[in-house]
């Protein structure tokens, strides 16, 4: 099976760049804490792939994680209402 993955905000994003690209502001890609990744089994595999991960303990630092339509966003950016979030 060939898997294409991309990184596409693994960054410590500054400010302005952050606003370019329609990020909120103190987003956690501006402190280095937040990575939004897409890869060809698209954004619902992913998501239910990160959810298996982390059940089994394998992301210990994950703080959230968002589906999004051709994405996923995560970051360890301190504890939200709830860990898994969908926004497609
Ligand atoms: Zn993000």
């Amino acid at each position: 099976m060939f898997l294409f993955m991309s990184i596409l905000g693994a960054d410590g994003r500054c400010e302005k760049r952050n606003a370019a690209v329609g990020g909120v502001k103190g987003s956690k890609h501006t402190k280095g804490k937040a990575a939004d990744l897409s890869c060809s089994l698209g954004a619902a595999k992913m998501f239910e792939t990160v959810k298996k991960l982390h059940a089994e303990g394998k992301l210990p630092d994950l703080d959230y994680c968002i589906r999004y339509k051709t994405f996923i966003h995560i970051d360890c950016g301190g504890k939200r209402k709830s860990l898994w979030e969908i926004r497609a």
